[in-house]
């Protein structure tokens, strides 16, 4: 299949298809605030819905599908929803990310449905941390879903770490070593100043020279593992002892020259960046009745004048503010990461 380019040359290659704009914790970088403006539950797209609208991408080549959120397991029966993307032969490779408090619940279903990679976001190893930051009273939880995920015998298993200077800093080498207990790999990510980060600043961003610097004061110089042609955000790195990690540096080193991901919201709208303003609407398409043809022209036609380089625009500031203030995402609740899905 010849892939589909945008205006910058990049193919069509993955997708983030958000099931809720809801969730279960409160993680200080992404839902600090009290309150938050609900999508409306009548827009949120059935999982026959989803199912098509990853199928319309899958066939333009984003043959890679993460489920995500807000907190995917909060959606009920998601087994169901994997099982009908399972079954669709044009996508290679089904994952989810989730912050793991239900994983326990639903780590053999998912399994059983289909589901091949699972990510979980594991920012402290501290429960009265999780607490605190995330307002999460279930860190117990989290970590038992993460040996129930190996337990259900998903063998690639990701956690995540969002690090901030005075939060979880401190935290850079435990979290590593407890990702190899588990034969899970650690993946370490820079503070990132998107929608919905209303407290974040330039100083609590512990950047990609800082991690390495951490991680090989204490196990030595580490081995960058080069992945030709890899369109992956995570750049990876080897340990001497053979254990793997990333680190996804979006703020120090954006990597949007060879962002490939399209991102759709619960209520069906869909995003062509992390930070972009225009969303494309699938959902009324959709529902009027449109062929899988006229939507799959729809995203052809837009994703060949996609010219987003969001990251890179950020960083080219300089000194910068937070995105959007509060009364900017009430206004409009999918400029939120929880409702982009990350
Ligand atoms: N609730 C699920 C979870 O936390 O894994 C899935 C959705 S969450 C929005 C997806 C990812 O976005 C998580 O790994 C989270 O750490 C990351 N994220 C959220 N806000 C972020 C921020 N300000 N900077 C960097 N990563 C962020
Ligand atoms: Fe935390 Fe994910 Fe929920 Fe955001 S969507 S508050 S990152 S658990
Ligand atoms: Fe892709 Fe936008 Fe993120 Fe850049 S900022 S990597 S273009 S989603």
């Amino acid at each position: 299949m010849t892939p589909l380019l945008d205006a910058l040359g990049r193919p069509l290659g993955s997708l983030r298809l958000s099931v809720t704009d809801r969730c279960n914790m409160r993680c200080g970088y992404c839902m600090p605030e009290a309150e938050y403006t609900w999508l409306p539950r009548a827009s949120l797209l059935t999982f026959e819905e989803l199912a098509r609208v990853a199928g319309v991408f899958a066939g333009l080549g984003a043959n890679r599908v993460r489920l995500t959120g807000g907190e995917p397991l909060l959606r009920h029966d998601l087994p169901a929803l994997v099982a009908l993307l399972a079954r669709d032969a044009r996508i290679a490779d089904l994952a989810l990310t989730t912050n793991g408090i239900l994983l326990g619940r639903h780590a053999e279903a998912l399994r059983a449905a289909g589901l091949r990679r699972v990510t979980v976001s594991l920012d402290t190893l501290r429960a009265e941390r999780s607490l605190a930051f995330a307002r999460n009273p279930r860190h117990a939880e989290v970590l038992g879903g993460i040996d129930a995920a190996a337990d259900a015998g998903f063998s690639d298993i990701k956690l995540n770490a969002v690090v901030i200077r005075g939060f979880n800093d401190d935290e850079i080498l435990p979290l590593l070593d407890y990702a190899r207990a588990r034969g899970a790999e650690m993946r370490y990510i820079e503070y990132m100043d998107v929608g919905g980060a209303t407290r974040w600043s330039e100083g609590a961003v512990v950047s990609r020279r800082e991690i390495l610097g951490v991680i090989e004061a204490c196990h030595g110089p580490v081995t960058p593992l080069p992945e030709p042609g890899s369109r992956a955000p995570a750049e990876r790195f080897r340990l001497g002892d053979g254990t793997t990690f990333g680190i996804i540096a979006s703020v120090t080193a954006p990597f949007c020259r060879t962002c490939d991901r399209s991102r759709v919201t619960a209520d069906g709208t869909w995003f062509r960046c992390l930070y972009g303003e225009d969303g494309v609407d699938l959902r009324e398409p959709l529902r009027r009745g449109a062929t899988d043809e006229e939507l799959s022209d729809l995203v052809a036609s837009v994703w060949g004048a996609r010219r987003d380089r969001g990251a890179e625009e950020r960083a080219a500031l300089g000194a910068r503010a937070v995105l959007y203030p509060v009364e900017g995402l009430r206004a409009d609740p999918r400029r939120e990461m929880h409702t982009r899905g990350g």
